[in-house]
């Protein structure tokens, strides 16, 4: 099969690779018609952590299963499934209390970016549709096993309720389903911060009801001059960066929650600098498993279409170009074809 293999900043091709095949009893192999590139998978592609040998790309997926190992027992070969990018044993301390990306036995899935992936856990892992989707659906199921699940993870975390205030910091496509999220559980004010005319278009849609566009000092006092001077209910911040961080939390109000879901390159918090903000902080690795299931009802029965985030499909073959076209922002995401 071919895959998207990164060799080193900047440099992702297409590969021919051997097929996956069952290593653990509780593996799976399942096959996906579209897979995609995440905002984080930018990160090592920007030369962010050293790449000491190739590395297989890609963390979001969903498909048909094509044969399961002997000791998975609920998947059965032939279901349409979605899992996230930890496998999970779903049955351990931390599972059972919805931090599925803590798991006591969780494992990276990577190599998504291909037409055949194994994912490990398959149990505790992989949710099944009531029956194969058709094939307009597939979008936004795949957007349910990263993006939006962090996204939603987002809202969660930072405690949206309804008739709160709510900011966004970020435009990529978590903070945009960040926004979605927000207006699920019923937020009133939806503020997302973004200067790209798309991406503002976006977040209207999925809920927001103002823009900002400044950022830093200047975007922290026009969320304060938006709130009469108090700051927002909940603020999640999806871009992972110093300066992100304390926007977010300079925009709480004290007492008000923030999140953190992009994973973060270089920030550090002063403690007596926290210590006055009043502020709660709860983030990590969204564990995206937990929502699954309620997350496919709302895209099975048409409440959500969060695939909306894909605006560039290209060949797995074009995924250089692919990856090019989030780097230079010309794209929210890139759904890729195999
Ligand atoms: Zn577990």
């Amino acid at each position: 099969m071919r895959g998207a293999v990164l060799y080193a900043p900047g440099d992702v091709r297409p590969e021919t690779l051997d097929d996956p095949k069952i290593v653990e009893p509780t593996d799976a192999i399942i096959s996906l018609s579209v897979t995609c590139i995440c905002g984080s998978d930018l990160w090592p592609y920007r030369g962010a952590n050293a790449i000491k040998q190739p590395v297989r790309m890609g963390h979001e997926y969903c498909g048909i299963v094509e044969e399961v190992g002997s000791a998975v027992k609920t998947v059965k070969k032939g279901q349409f499934v979605i899992g996230s990018f930890f496998a999970s044993d779903n049955s351990c301390p931390h599972c059972h209390r919805g931090y599925q990306t803590s798991c006591q036995n969780k494992q990276a899935v990577n190599g998504a970016q291909a037409p055949l992936l194994r994912v490990p856990l398959a149990d505790g892992t992989l949710v099944a549709t009531h029956e194969v989707p058709s094939p307009d659906m597939i979008p936004h199921l795949l957007a349910v096993s990263d993006v939006l699940g962090t996204g939603w993870f987002a809202a969660d975390a930072a405690c949206v309720k309804p008739g709160a205030t709510v900011v966004v910091v970020g435009d990529g496509a978590v903070g945009l389903l960040g926004v979605l999220s927000a207006k699920q559980m019923g937020a009133e004010r939806i503020i997302a911060m973004s200067r790209h005319p798309t991406r503002q278009r976006l977040a209207r849609e999925f809920g927001a009801t103002d823009i900002v566009t400044e950022r830093g000092d200047e975007g922290v006092a026009r969320i304060k001059e938006m709130t009469n001077d108090v700051g927002a209910d909940s603020v999640l911040e999806c871009v992972g960066t110093q300066e992100s961080m304390w926007q977010a939390i300079r925009a709480t109000r004290p007492g008000g929650y923030v999140s953190y879901v992009g994973v973060p390159h270089g920030v550090e918090l002063d403690g007596a600098q926290l210590f006055f903000t009043h502020v709660r902080l709860h983030g990590g690795p969204a564990p995206v498993r937990r929502y699954l299931p309620q997350l496919i009802d709302l895209v099975w029965t048409g409440q959500i279409e969060p695939g909306k985030v894909f605006d560039l499909t290209l060949p797995l073959e074009q995924v250089a170009e692919g990856y090019r076209a989030m780097d230079e922002r010309r794209a929210i995401k890139t759904l890729l074809t195999t």
